[in-house]
């Protein structure tokens, strides 16, 4: 293991873990209620053993065959290890995402939520997953639209086998943090409606990334996912 990329990766996680404590604190909230989720799409197994190493337990992937090659190269290897599915689940692979990861982040249809309700018969444990929303009313985006919600977590509640434990959204970019807080303080709003409402099992908030993620705890995020500032850049395939 090259010594310098683990000392790295160390630092790094220890320093987002430091921002997240104090962003927590200023919202008066515990560190304990925020947990980072290391995105770790497009880097190696490696450097998922390398923030294993550091403390880091919970891993974002966004996609299937992706995770499970990484999965399979690291094998039993990390203990305690949870994985998150973070990206666009096709409902053809509503299976394979039950078997590979302890959350689903992205549950953003009332058909994918009964897909997923099927496995988690199947598979003799409920499927654990959020209802994406989409706030932005983006056309490239996936996501229940706001004004949908409630409807399909209505229709997911009555689902066996999968339990909806909150919301997850991904605002559309932008490089000033402050200008994606409307974003998070409207899923927080939402979330405590459908909790009112009886339609949550859960009060998970994933909300936050690299550049945002202290507004978004500030704003009550429970997860936030975190890639490039824990592992660097990405490089996309081309
Ligand atoms: C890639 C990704 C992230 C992490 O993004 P960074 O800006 O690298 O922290 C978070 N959430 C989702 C859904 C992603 O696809």
């Amino acid at each position: 293991m090259n010594p310098e990329e683990q000392d790295l990766i160390s630092e790094r996680a220890a320093e987002i873990r430091e921002r997240i404590a104090r962003a927590a604190a200023r919202a008066g909230r515990a560190a304990e209620e925020v947990t980072l989720v290391a995105v770790s799409k497009l880097k190696p197994a490696q450097d998922v053993r390398r923030a294993f190493g550091a403390g880091v337990r919970d891993f974002g992937e966004n996609r299937i065959q992706e995770a499970q090659r990484k999965r399979s190269e690291l094998a039993a290897a990390l203990p305690g290890a949870r994985w998150h599915l973070v990206g666009h689940l096709q409902s053809n692979k509503a299976r394979r995402a039950a078997e590979l990861f302890d959350h689903i982040h992205s549950v953003d249809s009332a058909a994918l939520g009964r897909r997923l309700g099927r496995a988690g018969r199947e598979l003799g444990r409920p499927v654990r997953g959020l209802l994406q929303v989409d706030l932005a009313g983006e056309e490239t985006k996936f996501g229940v639209p706001e004004g949908s919600a409630e409807a399909v977590l209505d229709e997911l509640k009555a689902c066996e086998g999968l339990a909806i434990e909150g919301l997850m959204v991904m605002p559309p970019y932008d490089p000033e943090p402050e200008r994606v807080r409307p974003f998070f303080r409207r899923l927080r709003e939402l979330r405590d409606r459908a909790l009112e409402g009886g339609f949550l099992e859960g009060r998970e908030l994933s909300m936050g990334m690299s550049h945002d993620f202290e507004v978004a705890i500030q704003e009550g995020a429970t997860m936030v996912r975190i890639g490039t500032a824990i592992f660097g850049k990405r490089v996309y395939p081309r």
